[in-house]
């Protein structure tokens, strides 16, 4: 293994899914409120940062968020399990060709670098067939604030695979300034793909070292990646 490839999962593997709905019903039911939820932006963030955000702006003191957020997970993940196969999270273009194709080159191991708590990230890789392919990962359940969350993936990576990856050899794939933001603080080569909420536009302001419009051109994408 030469290349570690960190995958941010909404807007960059997939998109929809019951997560919102979930998550509003879940912090309802835990805190009583959801906070400005329709208002939020919620890209690139880490579940524990968005539900601190809301209730913080619904008036509620640190102690009393992080006391409930084991209660909150819980809810969450019941109403996800409930939820997702009616509505299940979409692959976005290319994805499994991209995968697979990773997976043939021999040379990438693949991880994940999510926001998301790491049931979560499970639920939603599981509806579209994907939940196997990434063999560690670090998640919002590991830390709070994203820019700490490469290092996590890359000791996991390093303890599965036995590589100690160069951060130039490692790449953090993702839809959101914060993708990008968050890879540059760990030295790693970044990719923005345009397929979340952001703009191609939006996302060259961030200055990623590659940016795609989507993942649909497997050959050239694994070019970029692989390079
Ligand atoms: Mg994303």
């Amino acid at each position: 293994m030469e290349t570690l490839v960190l995958f941010d999962i909404d807007g960059t593997l997939v998109t929809g899914g019951p997560a919102k709905d979930a998550f509003g019903l879940a912090l309802e039911r835990v805190y009583g409120t959801t906070g400005p939820i329709e208002a939020w932006e919620f890209s690139g963030k880490t579940d524990p940062q968005i539900a601190r955000e809301l209730l913080r702006e619904a008036g509620l003191r640190d102690a009393d968020i992080e006391a409930g957020f084991p209660g909150l997970w819980n809810a969450y993940l019941v109403e996800m399990e409930r939820r997702i196969p009616r509505e299940p999270t979409r692959l976005l273009p290319g994805v499994i060709s991209l995968v697979d194709a990773l997976d043939r080159a021999g040379s990438a191991a693949l991880a994940l670098l999510t926001g998301n708590v790491a049931d979560g990230a499970r639920l939603k890789l599981e509806a579209v067939g994907l939940a196997q392919r990434f063999a560690v990962g670090a998640y919002g359940s590991d830390h709070e604030i994203r820019n700490e969350l490469p290092a996590i993936a890359w000791g996991r990576a390093r303890a599965h695979w036995g590589v100690t990856f160069a951060p130039e050899r490692v790449l953090v794939v993702g839809d959101t300034p914060r993708d990008v933001e968050c890879g540059r603080y760990f030295g790693a080569r970044t990719v923005a793909v345009a397929t979340g909420r952001f703009s191609r536009g939006e996302l060259s302001e961030a200055d990623p070292d590659v940016i795609l419009d989507d993942f649909s051109d497997t050959a050239s994408v694994v070019e970029s990646f692989l390079r």
